[in-house]
């Protein structure tokens, strides 16, 4: 194993077989794992048989024990950094770690694997050209729907992360804000034994959660489809009419800046029909 280097290993989201072999061979190699929880990550250890000493690493003391880490690879040690579960800083600690290493120029190295935000999109049947990641909205939903307002005409899927607890009161703020018709996807305990996938449109998403108890526990990845882009509004007769006018008045911008103040239309789409007006 090479020395000095920061692996950054991804760990099983549910089913233990999702551990990699190059992640096994990783964490019984470094000096060192740096872990969110070590009584947690202990369990995973001992089913693999891994016996590599632990430190936690975690929310509280990540800022602190980045430095002492950073002179461990100075002294040569390697050292792996795993969370609870999937891959680490998504959603996770690490990114202080992380930063401190890259900044302290040593290597740091992916040993890719499960996370929950790609398993869930990879199977949401919604589209992946573009997406957004919010991780966790805010627990209160005052909060959860002013996050939602902004979101409403994003015309790319959104993917978060839910808790059991607030699945519902999410699911609700999602049909308030973002409308009962928008294609809701939820991606419940991915790779475990109850895993469901089950999308519709948002009302039907949460009649279907509220009539099943069961299936407002476990963890959640929640994806909302993206706004239809709005339509670029057409320019009729009487706006054509009006902007005529003005130009015969006025210089270009000035007429399509009056004719969208009255119309409502795009400045842009007014002052590129002047000048097709205008034969330019
Ligand atoms: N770092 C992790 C990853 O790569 O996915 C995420 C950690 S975050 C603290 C935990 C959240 O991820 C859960 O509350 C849930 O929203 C989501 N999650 C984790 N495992 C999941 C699973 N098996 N099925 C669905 N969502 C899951």
């Amino acid at each position: 194993m090479t020395t000095a280097i920061l692996y950054v290993v991804s760990t099983p989201i549910g089913n233990l077989e999702d551990l990699s072999p190059r992640a096994v061979d990783t964490l019984k190699k470094v000096d060192l794992i740096a872990a969110e929880d070590t009584r947690h990550s202990g369990r995973l250890m001992q089913h693999f048989s891994i016996s590599t000493p632990m430190l936690a690493v975690h929310d509280h003391n990540e800022r602190q024990r980045a430095q002492a880490l950073v002179q461990k690879l100075a002294a040569g040690q390697s050292i792996a950094l795993i969370s609870d579960a999937g891959t680490p800083l998504i959603s996770d600690p690490g990114y202080h770690l992380v930063s401190a290493v890259r900044d302290a120029g040593y290597r740091v190295v992916p040993i890719v694997g499960p996370c929950a935000l790609i398993a869930g999109l990879s199977v949401s049947g919604l589209s992946t050209d573009r997406f957004s990641f919010y991780g966790f909205l805010p627990a209160k939903s005052s909060g959860r729907r002013q996050h939602l307002a902004l979101l409403a005409k994003v015309t790319h899927t959104q993917v978060f992360y839910e808790s059991p607890h607030r699945i519902v009161a999410m699911v609700d703020d999602i049909v308030s804000v973002i409308g009962p018709d928008r294609q809701l996807v939820l991606a419940r305990e991915l790779t475990k034994t109850f895993e469901t996938v089950y999308g519709a449109p948002a009302s039907k998403v949460q009649a279907w959660l509220s009539a099943d108890h069961n299936q407002q526990k476990g963890e959640f990845v929640v994806l909302i489809e993206g706004a239809e882009p709005e339509q670029l509004q057409d320019i009729g007769p009487e706006e054509e009419r009006m902007l005529t006018l003005l130009l015969a008045e006025l210089p270009i911008k000035k007429a399509a800046a009056i004719t969208a103040a009255i119309t409502g239309h795009k400045k842009k789409a007014l002052y590129d029909r002047a000048l097709e007006l205008q034969g330019k």
